[in-house]
Order: C-alpha cells, then structure tokens, then sequence
C-alpha cells in the first residue's frame, strides 16, 4: 500500500514511514498536484480536509482516500491500522525525512560521521542516498518502539 499525505498529516506520514510504509509528504502541494500524484502512482491519499474529499475522483471512488479524523497521531495510527488493516510496527526501511529505501552502510566509513558513542555501541548502520542521512537503533528508536506498543496493545476507541 503507497499513500500520499496533505499538509495536515505531515507527523502521521513520518510515522507511517516508521513502519517501513511507502508515504509522500510533500511541502506546498497542491489539492490538483495531490490527485495527480495519488491517480498515476496508485496512492492512498490521507487527508483531514473533508472539503477536499467532496472532489470527483474521490466520488467515483478512481482514488482512494482516508480521512482522518482525530488531530493525535496515536489516534490517526490507530484508525489506519483498523481502517486499512494493515500491520504497524516498527521497520527501519526508509528515510523518515524524503521516503527513499535506505540502504545499507558499511560501518568503517562513519567514524566521523555519527557521534563517537554511537559509532562504540552499534555495528548495524542505514542510509539514504538522497539526503544522506544515517540510521541507527538507538534511543529514538526505542521511543518509537514504545509508541507502536501502544498503538497495538490497547483498544481501538482508547489511548
Ligand atoms: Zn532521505
């Protein structure tokens, strides 16, 4: 499943790439250009705009849509996890700032590239190629971690 985020969406699209989901954000984005996008790459477009919604495309049902309807993040999760039905937990598979796969990286060329302590405790490292950022499991991910627990061991109507 490949989605397309609106503008109001921009921390549900970060953690749906936290789960390793296929999700553009794009800043400044029209209504058209979203549309455009959602119907020649196949996206499920996530939107909190009703108003937007009302737009042919979305009648006819040509493109799929959800709309989200709670403004916390743990909510929006929790409603794509029921709504779509798909798995979330956490998959270190993208970048979390642009969407490219990550790739792996060899550990000897970062020496100067992430802090000294992380380069000492972890061996598994990822890249993006288009920003070229660097990943790792550290203590960021254990938060996310803790916030895909809740997402999935309470009940549906319940933070
Ligand atoms: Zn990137």
């Amino acid at each position: 499943m490949k989605f397309i985020a609106d503008i109001m969406v921009g921390k549900l699209a970060r953690y749906l790439r936290m789960a390793g989901n296929d999700v553009l954000y794009i800043n400044n984005i029209s209504d058209d250009e979203i549309l455009k996008i959602a119907k020649s790459e196949g996206r499920i477009v996530l939107t909190r705009d009703s108003l937007m919604l009302l737009r042919k495309p979305f009648k006819n049902n040509s493109i799929k849509s959800v709309f989200i309807m709670d403004d916390r993040v743990i909510k929006q999760l929790k409603q794509i996890k029921n709504d779509l039905r798909i798995p979330l937990k956490p998959n270190l598979i993208r970048c979390l700032e642009c969407n490219t796969e990550l790739s792996k990286a060899q550990k000897e060329n970062l020496k100067d590239k992430v802090p000294p302590y992380v380069y000492k405790t972890h061996k598994d490292f990822l890249h993006c190629p288009k920003c070229d950022k660097y990943y790792w499991r550290g203590t960021h991910y254990d938060n996310i971690n803790n916030t895909f627990k809740l997402i999935n061991t309470t009940k549906p109507d319940g933070i």
